[in-house]
């Protein structure tokens, strides 16, 4: 019965095979798989539009697959790679489809994010970026090439008029009503809100799971503690809740469970069990969870912003758009009709909100995405077919801040160390310090530092023994900053073996150690690539920390911040007033400072400073800090003095 053999593994199917299989019949996207195999077959490009949950992201590469197979001879050579936007969907969706195929994760069906490579040369889940511009130019070159778009929202027709007008083809959604409730009045705490409209809907509502909306991962954990305990507390007049926590940093064992079932009853004939999801917007559109009838939305989200004129990218808690709102209301109406309860009045959901949210690439920094276009030979970034134009000032900031980091000559044009910046995952600038960091003879330092800014914070701070937590943060402090405390507790964790209990007990997050390390091998290989040296400046000597200060500033000098004699610091150039933040661990308040992140909240905060002395700035950056191109500030004047400094130095050295 060579039916029964999975033809990919040579293996009979397995009966979880099956099970799934019969659910899949019913997704929408199956009742129309003629009619996509006729269009796919017809045109090289195609739009599909259909609801969240139709089966989009799950079914359709299947079925091109299926077309491939039917139709190609030359089977080994043929590649379907599926961009998704965000990291926690990309691995969710490819473990699914594999076990929906029944292979292994990894081979047949893979994925690839940043840091994280789980693929073979077969099938790949890939994050995106400015992809459709290049798409569309390879499109012209490559016809045997097929590229199908899919998209929940009604945008559909932005995308056909940006790809040729290719046909259109619609999957109607099993979408139920869902039922709309606003406040009366706006809430003040929407936190609170959130949890009060919960417990509510567990005690009042029938049976049926709920998705609560926030924006953040220590705002949900908080809000699941929240919920359960208040749960809790009702006894068993309500019946057993599951609180599943959703953001990106889970680790996917855990972003697994939103799938799991609700609790049953505890005991028979006793109220119902619900399963009760708080999700960052990724469960708006990248993920469906079936039987989700309530829906708790807030109003916000966390959003990236970028400032091109004081080149400042950070996450910002906003309000949502209409058509966010919008989405997040549907998710309630998947299995049966749904409620939906906005935590804001009618009228700020008509006045307040944006119809649309802004694509990414106008609220980003487009340093990495232009230094990508560039390796990859598209020279003039100007006329390239963006869907989406970025703002030309940003294309210019990019642009200049590549060219200061000498990734681009004074003519745009890529350099040889660009070349190898491009291949770092990083920021530019990031890239910049690991590249140079050899000539200061410490890459082993700075490759540990990079890791460890490129994961989740690595400190735990538990409510309950806060005090301990940050006595513990302190053993690891370095007074001249936060990189180098940093680095000091990378290196304990090694030197305590990796021991998850001497993390417990030291308050820091083994998980976020255990990826900081993952991401250092990946980096230590990209350095072998380019005979970049591993080396480090012996730690009894003086220049230890001083030469990881000034091989982190060689990347980082865009961004440095100064203390001003009224006591506050300014960001050099953009002269923008900033706060240390509270977070750090320096043990005074140093002239100058680099600084990793830009936080907007109440207060501008710079987070993970580091001090450095104004002197490296005149040695190691002079061209940005060119005094003939500087706004007149009190740095400006201090670094007149160490111009001054450093040629009666120059011209003493020459009259000896
Ligand atoms: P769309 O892309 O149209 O939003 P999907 O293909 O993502 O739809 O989802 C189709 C169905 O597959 C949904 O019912 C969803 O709940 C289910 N599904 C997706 N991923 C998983 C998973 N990891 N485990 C269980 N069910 C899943």
């Amino acid at each position: 019965m060579s039916s029964l053999i999975n033809r990919w593994t040579g293996k009979p199917y397995s009966q979880r095979y099956y099970e799934i299989l019969e659910k899949r019949k019913t997704l929408p996207v199956w009742h129309q798989k003629d009619e996509f195999f006729q269009a796919l077959k017809k045109s090289q490009s195609l739009i599909l539009v259909g609801e969240t949950g139709s089966g989009k992201t799950t079914q359709i590469p299947q079925f091109v697959l299926e077309a491939v197979d039917r139709e190609s001879s030359d089977k080994s050579r043929k590649m379907i790679a599926c961009t998704q936007p965000r990291r926690v969907a990309a691995m969710s969706v490819s473990r699914r489809v594999a076990e929906e195929m029944d292979v292994t994760i990894g081979e047949e069906v893979g994925y690839s994010i940043r840091f994280e490579d789980c693929s073979s040369a077969r099938t790949v889940y890939l994050t995106d970026d400015v992809l459709f511009g290049l798409l569309k130019e390879v499109l012209k070159n490559r016809p045997d090439l097929k590229l199908v778009v899919m998209s929940a929202t009604l945008e559909a027709e932005k995308f056909q008029g940006y790809f040729f007008g290719a046909p259109l083809m619609k999957v109607p959604g099993r979408l139920h009503p869902v039922e709309i409730f606003y406040t009366e009045e706006p809430e003040r705490d929407y936190l609170e809100a959130a949890i009060r409209t919960v417990v509510q809907i567990h005690m009042y509502e029938t049976p049926g799971d709920i998705l609560v909306f926030l924006t953040g991962e220590e705002e949900i954990e908080d809000a699941c503690r929240k919920i359960n305990k208040e749960i809790s507390n009702l006894g068993d007049q309500v019946g057993p809740v599951k609180v599943v926590p959703l953001y990106s940093t889970l680790p996917p064992a855990m972003q697994q469970k939103i799938f799991d079932a609700a609790p049953p009853p505890t005991t028979e004939g006793g109220p119902a069990g619900r399963k009760i999801v708080v999700s960052t917007n990724i469960a708006e559109t990248s993920l469906t969870i079936d039987g989700i009838v309530y829906v708790i939305d807030p109003g916000f989200s966390k959003q990236k912003v970028y400032n091109p004129r004081v080149r400042v990218e950070s996450l910002l808690v906003s309000p949502i758009s209409k058509a966010s709102a919008h989405q997040r209301s549907g998710r309630a109406g998947r299995t049966q009709p749904g409620k939906c309860f906005r935590l804001y009045t009618e009228k700020s959901f008509h006045n307040d909100l944006v119809p649309q949210t802004y694509p990414e690439i106008l609220r980003s920094n487009l340093a990495n995405t232009v230094l990508t276009l560039k390796k990859l030979g598209i020279d003039d970034l100007v006329h390239f077919d963006f869907m989406d134009p970025p703002a030309p000032e940003t294309l210019m900031r990019a642009l200049e801040v590549l060219n200061y980091l000498g990734a681009l000559d004074d003519d745009g044009n890529l350099t040889k160390l660009g070349e190898i910046m491009s291949e770092f995952p990083l920021d530019p600038q990031m890239s910049k310090m690991l590249v140079v960091s050899p000539e200061f003879n410490c890459s082993n330092e700075i490759l540990s530092i990079s890791a460890m800014l490129s994961v989740p914070n690595c400190f735990v701070r538990p409510r309950e023994a806060q005090k301990a937590a940050d006595e513990a943060k302190a053993r690891f402090g370095h007074i001249d900053g936060d990189h180098l405390t940093l680095l000091n507790v990378y290196h304990a964790y090694k030197q305590n073996n990796e021991d998850p209990s001497w993390c417990y007990e030291n308050f820091v997050n083994q998980r976020a150690l255990k990826s900081a390390d993952n991401v250092r091998q990946q980096l230590v290989r990209i350095m072998a690539r380019f005979n970049l040296k591993l080396c480090s400046t012996d730690f009894k000597s003086r220049d230890y920390y001083i030469n990881i200060r000034k091989a982190m500033l060689a990347g980082y000098f865009m961004q440095v911040a100064h203390l001003e004699r009224t006591g506050h610091y300014l960001t050099v150039k953009d002269n923008q007033v900033v706060h240390l933040h509270p977070s750090n661990c320096l043990d005074h308040k140093p002239e100058w400072v680099i600084y990793n992140e830009y936080v907007l909240t109440s207060r501008n905060f710079i987070r993970t400073v580091t001090d450095i002395r104004g002197e490296w700035l005149v040695d190691i950056a002079p061209h940005y800090y060119d005094l003939a191109n500087f706004p007149q500030c009190e740095a400006k004047r201090v670094l007149e003095k160490l111009y001054r400094k450093r040629e009666d130095k120059e011209d003493n050295k020459n009259r000896k």
